[in-house]
């Protein structure tokens, strides 16, 4: 179990910056290639930028060339939920931080072998944790992630 974290807009806002309001908060997005995470590939982890929780591990990263850091999954599954909705025939599918309901990015179905899925997350969403050489890369169960229809 993960414990919420919820706050009015009004302190989010004294938390974040202008732009992590912007794209955490009121579903923004960054532009491409323009975030410090779309070609970083160290060790480590992916936290929340609004709330702290490890998200997203540099095991599961992968180069999409789209500009922005790409995952074919969260570091668990009950880390990051998402939510599909339609709108006018197009179907899309956004990424969420289950403690503090932060708006990550996009899920799409065109990731690699063998999850089949892109978690597209905006950089300014994450904060890095580089790991250091004697901690173990955190343990990823591809079962755990989710199959999309
Ligand atoms: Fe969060």
């Amino acid at each position: 179990m993960v414990n919420r974290v919820i706050k009015s807009d009004e302190e989010w806002r004294r938390i974040l910056t202008e732009e992590q309001f912007y794209v955490m908060r009121l579903k923004g997005a960054e532009r491409a290639y323009t975030g410090a995470y779309w070609n970083h590939f160290e060790d480590g982890v992916y936290h929340c930028a609004a709330c702290g929780l490890p998200l997203f591990s540099s095991e599961r990263k992968f180069a999409s060339q789209t500009g922005w850091p790409s995952f074919d999954g969260p570091v668990n599954s009950a880390h990051v939920y998402t939510e599909t909705e339609s709108v006018g025939g197009k179907t899309s599918t956004e990424a969420i931080c289950h403690r503090c309901s932060s708006h990550l990015g996009h899920v799409f179905n065109d990731g690699p072998h063998p999850s089949g899925l892109r978690y597209c997350i905006n950089s300014v969403a994450l904060k890095f944790e580089r790991r250091s050489t004697n901690e173990p890369a955190p343990v990823v169960n591809q079962s755990e992630c989710l199959i999309m229809e």
